[in-house]
């Protein structure tokens, strides 16, 4: 018989004397990570931290985006169990203390002992994903930071102060960006939260997208008062921070809202004759939502740019796979 069990689990990590390193958790001869059955009524979210909590007893918080799926076999009892373990990443403090129950010890690994075989090729794998998530959301941190202390030191500053950060995976294979954050944004400190980004989710929806799953920005991260537009001079005072945040993120496809944005990332592009369709091979030009919330005619034109969006998102993923396949033979 064949049965199916799904698991959750974290890969903590933290840093000790500057040095990046994994908690794992000494099993029978094998190195593992905390991890467990989900049990009933919880999510797999849920499972990894309560497992987490009882292995090891720490209470971890894990990073909101980042989710890493390992498959694997084994013979229990005659039955062949195929396991689905969905793996969060937690940093743990650095005061932070492990006391093992079900395990007999544990050991922080750097990622070279790790991926030196430490441990099964799965959890090399994981390593290598969670590594560079890490990395690109270390770099991503440090940008914000510089970006947040920008009306600091620009003379004249006539946005507003509060910095809105963007949101979503650090390693998003699409990204979307809009004008600049309005004022509901500026009250919540989070991008399109207000009416255009109710609009924005139901789009992402049309191209069969979660909000989660995009990493979703503005080419001005601070609120313009009274909603008016950003000036030259203001875009231009944020232009490095956004190329730097595309160029850490290296996202496969940009969808760009609106002219600001669409001028700013993909050059000068008339957004009424390009949008819907794919330009230079990675941007999808298509209304700002706000077009659409302001003007309802605008609506079918937003919504077909969106399922046309779809369309592009699949060709991509099955040209890389058709790639794979050629590699392959
Ligand atoms: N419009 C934008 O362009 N960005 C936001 O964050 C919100 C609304």
């Amino acid at each position: 018989m064949v049965v199916f069990v799904y698991d959750g689990g974290v890969l903590v990590y933290k840093y000790i004397k500057g040095e990046r390193r994994y908690l794992f958790l000494k099993g029978k001869g094998h190195l593992d990570l905390p991890k467990g059955h989900i049990e009933r009524g919880e999510t797999s979210l849920e499972a990894a931290i309560r497992e987490t909590f009882e292995e090891t007893g720490m209470r971890v918080s894990p990073d909101r985006y980042f989710k890493h799926r390992v498959y694997f076999w084994y013979v229990e009892g005659g039955d062949k169990v195929k396991t689905e373990l969905t793996m969060y990443l937690a940093k743990a403090s650095n005061g932070a203390k492990v006391r093992v129950t079900e395990h007999s010890g544990y050991v922080w690994l750097t990622y070279g002992q790790v991926t030196g075989s430490a441990v099964f090729k799965n959890e090399r794998d994981l390593i290598i994903a969670a590594d560079t998530y890490i990395d690109k959301r270390e770099a991503l941190d440090r940008i914000n930071a510089e970006y947040a202390a920008l009306p600091r030191k620009f003379k004249g500053w006539n946005l507003s102060t509060k910095f809105v950060p963007g949101e979503g995976p650090a390693d998003a294979s699409i990204m979307v960006i809009g004008q600049a954050p309005g004022k509901n944004e500026d009250m919540q400190g989070r991008p399109f939260v207000g009416a255009s980004g109710k609009l924005l989710e139901h789009l992402l929806r049309l191209a069969g997208l979660r909000r989660e799953q995009v990493y979703i920005t503005s080419v001005v991260q601070f609120f313009p008062p009274r909603n008016r537009q950003p000036t030259n001079d203001e875009i231009k005072a944020c232009s490095d921070y956004l190329a730097k945040q595309i160029s850490t993120i290296k996202p496969k496809l940009i969808v760009l809202l609106g002219a600001i944005a669409a001028n700013e990332v993909a050059g000068k592009v008339g957004v009424m004759q390009m949008h819907g369709s794919l330009f230079k091979g990675k941007y999808f030009v298509t209304l700002h939502p706000a077009a659409a919330v302001r003007l309802k005619k605008n609506m079918p034109l937003i919504e077909e740019d969106f399922r046309k969006l779809k369309k592009v998102i699949a060709w991509q993923q099955s040209s890389k796979q058709s790639r794979l396949e050629l590699k392959q033979k």
